[in-house]
C-alpha cells in the first residue's frame, strides 16, 4: 500500500485500545498516533508496542476533550493524509480493501472521506444500536442534505482527510466535550470542503450499547448546542428522519397523552390499555424498513421492546437539554447585565478603576513599517512576553471592562493569543475586543480567531483591525514587499467564518501619513470594496507629547478621509455591527475625529482626558501607564508582589491631578474613544448628535 498516512486514535480509557492499534498496523501506516489520557492501562499497551517504532503515545495527563486529543495527535504528524480512528473503532478487511484503493488513488484536498459502521457488534442490542447509526449515516440521509443544500454530519469514528485540508478547516472545536465532530462538519461544509461518503469504507464498532450515553447523553447536549450556538448547529439535518423519530417518541406521547387523560376521567382504563397497546405496535411498525431488513428474528423482538425506551430516554434528554440550554443562556444575560452595571459604576464613580485597557502583549513584529512608533523596541533582544498565568493574575485585578484591546508588535506572532483570550475573557468579560494586525500570518490569525470565537461561543464582539495604508504600491512601500497581498489572502480567509460568527467584525486601520496624504480621501473610497464594519482613519503621531508640529496639509486630507467616511456611515455604505450600542459606536468614531482634528490643527484643549482615569495601558514588560505617550509608569503588573491597588496607589492619583490640572490633550485615538463617550462634556455633544441622526 502506498504511504504517506498517520493513523490519530484519541483515547480516554478505552477498553479497546490495544485491538485498535494491532488492526490499525494492518493498514501500514507510517505513523501511529495515540492521542490519550495516561492510565495505568495505556503505559501497559504502550510497553507491549514498544518494538514498533511508528507508533507514539502522547500521554496527556489531564482529561482533554475529543477534539483537542485529535487536534493535539495532528500536531505530531507530517504525513500527507491522516485517518481518524476513534479507540473502540477496528479496521476490518473492507476498510483496509478501501484505504488501500484511496491512498492508490490518492486522497484530494478540499475532502473529507466519510464511511459507515460495519454490522459487526458485540451484543444484540449494540447490534440493533449500530442497525440504526449504519442507517442514520448512511447515503440516504447523505443524498437528503446534498439536496437540500445542509451541511452531512459524518461518522467522525473513522474518516479520512489530507492534513491541509484538516488545517483550512482549523481542526476540532477544542472547547467542546462533545458534539466536536458535528461542528466540524459543518464548518468544513462552510468553507466549502466536499464531503464524500463511502458505504464500501466500513468498520467494526467495538463499543457496548448504553441507553444512558447513547439516548440520553446525546440528545441532551445535542439540544444544548442548538440553543447555545443555533448558528452552527442547526444548519444541519437531524439525520435521523420522521418515521425512525416516529418510532422512538409515538408511544412515549401517547402514554403521557392517556395518562393525563385517563386522570381527567376523559379516558377509562380499557380505553387507556388499547390505545397505548396500538401505539405500542406502531412504534415498531415506523422503525424504517432499511432498519428491520437488516436484523435477524432475536433482533426484531427486542427492538420491539426497546424502541419506546429509547423514545423515553431520546425525549428526556433533548427536554433536559433544551431546559439547560435556556438555564445557561439566561445566565449569561445575567451576567452581562451585571457587567454593564459594573461598568457604569465605574465610569460614575470614576475612582481609577478601568472600563478600558490597551494590552500590548509583543514587541515581536515581522514588519519594520516607516510610520511605526514602536521601531525601536521592535528589535530588542528579549521580546519582553508575559507568560499565561502573569496575564490572569492581572487581568483578574481589572474586572469587566467595555473594550479590551491588544496592541504589539504583531499580536498575531504569539501562538498562545487564543489562551491570552480566553483569560481575558474569563476575568475581564470585555464588551468588545479588538486586535490590530498586519496581516502577515494568514493562517495563525485564522486559527486563532477560530479558537477564539470558539471559546466564547460566537457571542462576543470580536473585531480584527488590518492595517491598510494605501493601495498595493503604496502600502508596500510603507510596510514592505507583499505585506498588501497578504493584507488582502489573510481577510479573505477570515471572512468565511462570519459566516458561522456574526459576532466577528473587521476593520481596517489607515494612517494618514506625509508619505501617503495625497491619496487620501480617494483611498477611503477603496477601501470600502473590502466591505469591512469599519475604516479606521488614524493621523500619525508622534510617541511623545513634545513633537514638531504636522504640515498642515497632513491634518487636512485627514479631514477629507474621515468626512468622505462618515458620509458612507450616513449613507448605509459600511457593513453594520451585529452589537448591542452600534450606532452609539458610530457616532463615536464621528465626534473623535472632531476632537483628533481640533486638537491637531489648532493644538487645543477640547475635552479633560479620561486617560489613567478609566482607560489604561500595559505595556508588554508588565509597566502601567496612563496612555501610551506620558511616560509616567503607575505600576508594573509583572512584579513578583503583585500590585493589586495600582490604579489607586499614590502614584496613579498624583498622574491624574497632572492630567487634569495641566489640561492634557493630544490625538491618541484610543483615549479619545473613551473621553469621546465619558467626558461629561462631550454627554451633551453625543445626546444632541444621536437626536439629530448625524450618522
Ligand atoms: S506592523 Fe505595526 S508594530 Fe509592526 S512595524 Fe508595522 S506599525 Fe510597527
Ligand atoms: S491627553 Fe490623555 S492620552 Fe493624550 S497624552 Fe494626555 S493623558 Fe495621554
Amino acid at each position: 500500500m502506498k504511504k504517506d498516512i498517520t493513523v490519530i486514535i484519541p483515547d480516554y480509557k478505552s477498553p479497546f485500545l490495544k485491538t485498535v492499534i494491532k488492526n490499525s498496523l494492518l493498514i501500514n501506516p507510517d505513523k501511529i498516533i495515540v492521542s490519550n489520557f495516561k492510565t495505568r492501562q495505556t503505559e501497559q499497551i504502550e510497553n507491549e508496542f514498544n518494538d514498533y517504532k511508528n507508533i507514539e503515545f502522547l500521554n496527556f495527563n489531564e482529561r482533554k476533550n475529543p477534539g483537542d486529543y485529535r487536534n493535539e495527535g495532528v500536531k505530531k504528524t507530517f504525513t500527507k493524509n491522516i485517518l481518524f480512528l476513534d479507540s473502540d473503532i477496528r479496521v476490518n478487511s473492507n476498510s483496509i480493501n478501501f484505504l488501500k484503493q484511496l491512498l492508490e488513488k490518492g486522497v484530494e484536498d478540499n475532502k473529507i472521506y466519510w464511511g459507515i459502521y460495519s454490522k459487526f457488534s458485540q451484543g444484540i442490542f449494540s447490534r440493533i444500536q449500530n442497525k440504526i447509526l449504519r442507517y442514520r449515516f448512511s447515503n440516504k440521509f447523505f443524498k437528503e442534505s446534498l439536496d437540500k443544500n445542509r451541511p452531512y454530519c459524518g461518522q467522525s469514528s473513522h474518516f479520512i482527510i489530507s492534513r491541509k485540508t484538516f488545517n483550512k478547516v482549523g481542526g476540532f472545536n477544542p472547547y467542546l466535550r462533545i458534539r466536536e465532530d458535528n461542528d466540524f462538519c459543518i464548518r468544513s461544509s462552510i468553507l466549502g470542503v466536499q464531503h464524500i461518503l463511502d458505504e464500501r469504507f466500513e468498520a467494526d464498532h467495538l463499543k457496548y450499547f448504553d441507553l444512558y450515553s447513547d439516548y440520553f447523553q446525546k440528545p441532551f447536549h445535542a439540544t444544548k448546542v442548538k440553543v447555545l450556538e443555533p448558528n452552527i448547529f442547526n444548519k444541519p439535518n437531524s439525520q435521523i428522519g420522521l418515521s425512525l423519530l416516529l418510532s422512538w417518541v409515538i408511544f412515549p406521547f401517547s402514554l403521557l397523552a392517556t395518562l393525563t387523560l385517563f386522570f381527567l376521567n376523559y379516558v377509562d382504563l380499557s380505553n387507556f390499555f388499547i390505545i397505548n397497546f396500538i401505539f405500542f405496535i406502531l412504534s415498531y411498525l415506523f422503525v424504517p424498513k432499511k432498519i428491520r431488513d437488516d436484523l435477524n428474528f432475536s433482533e426484531k423482538i427486542s427492538l420491539f421492546f426497546v424502541s419506546p425506551i429509547i423514545g423515553f430516554y431520546f425525549l428526556a434528554g433533548g427536554i433536559f437539554g433544551l431546559i439547560f440550554g435556556l438555564f445557561l443562556e439566561i445566565k449569561r444575560g445575567a451576567v452581562s447585565l451585571m457587567d454593564y452595571l459594573k461598568i457604569l459604576f465605574k465610569v460614575i464613580v470614576r475612582n481609577g478603576n478601568p472600563i478600558q485597557i490597551v494590552n500590548f502583549i509583543t514587541s515581536r513584529c515581522n514588519l519594520r513599517c516607516h510610520h511605526c512608533f514602536y521601531k525601536n523596541t521592535l528589535d530588542k533582544k528579549d521580546p519582553g512576553e508575559m507568560n499565561l498565568s502573569i496575564i490572569n493574575e492581572y487581568t483578574k485585578n481589572f474586572g469587566s471592562v467595555l473594550w479590551y484591546a491588544l496592541g504589539g508588535g504583531e499580536p498575531f506572532i504569539r501562538s498562545d493569543l487564543y489562551k491570552l483570550y480566553e483569560k481575558v475573557e474569563t476575568n475581564c468579560r470585555p464588551k468588545v475586543f479588538t486586535i490590530p494586525t498586519n496581516g502577515w500570518y494568514k493562517d495563525k490569525i485564522f486559527l486563532s480567531t477560530l479558537r477564539m470565537l470558539q471559546f466564547s461561543k460566537g457571542k462576543k464582539p470580536i473585531i480584527i483591525q488590518y492595517s491598510l495604508d494605501g493601495n498595493k504600491e503604496m502600502h508596500d512601500q510603507i510596510r514592505g514587499k507583499n505585506s498588501h497581498e497578504k493584507v488582502l489572502e489573510s481577510l479573505e480567509t477570515l471572512k468565511n467564518l462570519q459566516k458561522i460568527y456574526k459576532s466577528l467584525h473587521f476593520s481596517v486601520i489607515t494612517v494618514v501619513t506625509d508619505e501617503n496624504r495625497h491619496i487620501y480621501p480617494e483611498l477611503i473610497d477603496d477601501l470600502l470594496k473590502f466591505e469591512t464594519n469599519q475604516i479606521n482613519i488614524n493621523l500619525f503621531r508622534y510617541g511623545t507629547l513634545d513633537h514638531p508640529p504636522l504640515p498642515s496639509e497632513t491634518i487636512h486630507k485627514y479631514k477629507e478621509a474621515v468626512e468622505r467616511y462618515e458620509s458612507f456611515i450616513k449613507n448605509r455604505k459600511m457593513k453594520r455591527y451585529s452589537f448591542l450600542g452600534a450606532k452609539l459606536m458610530r457616532l463615536k468614531e464621528a465626534l473623535q475625529k472632531d476632537l483628533i482634528y481640533e486638537v491637531a490643527k489648532n493644538d487645543k484643549f477640547v475635552t479633560p482626558c479620561t486617560a489613567g482615569t478609566l482607560s489604561y495601558v500595559v505595556w508588554e514588560d508588565g509597566r502601567v501607564n496612563a496612555c501610551e505617550i506620558l511616560p509616567e509608569t503607575i505600576g508594573n503588573v509583572n512584579n513578583p508582589i503583585f500590585p493589586k491597588n495600582i490604579f489607586k496607589s499614590p502614584k496613579a492619583k498624583e498622574l491624574r491631578n497632572k492630567i487634569k490640572e495641566t489640561k492634557c490633550k493630544c490625538t491618541y485615538e484610543c483615549a479619545m474613544s473613551t473621553n469621546t463617550f465619558f467626558s461629561w462634556n462631550m454627554t451633551k455633544k453625543l445626546i444632541w448628535s444621536y437626536m439629530t441622526n448625524r450618522v
